[in-house]
């Protein structure tokens, strides 16, 4: 289950595995794992669901704040509930 944006409208069926990225519906193909050190502890992983197009970017963005720890294949990404 996706919590870190809700940015999926309710009833829109197959969300969980859609583009974290604000606006975009595209079906995610990569995960990416990260942790603020501020707010989190070593072990936690937050993940953001990303398409091909938005990958770049929301790995960028956490790349520079130095959050992001892995970038997977949406396939791998173990469950998680
Ligand atoms: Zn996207």
């Amino acid at each position: 289950m996706s919590v870190l944006f809700p940015s999926a409208p309710p009833g829109d069926g197959a969300a969980e595995t859609v583009c974290s990225a604000k606006g975009c519906r595209t079906p995610a193909a990569y995960a990416l794992l990260w942790n603020n050190p501020k707010l989190h502890t070593p072990d936690r992983r937050k993940t953001w669901l990303a398409c091909e197009e938005h990958r770049e970017q929301l790995s960028s963005f956490l790349g520079i704040r130095g959050f992001l720890k892995d970038v997977l294949p949406v396939e791998d990404l173990p469950h998680r509930t």
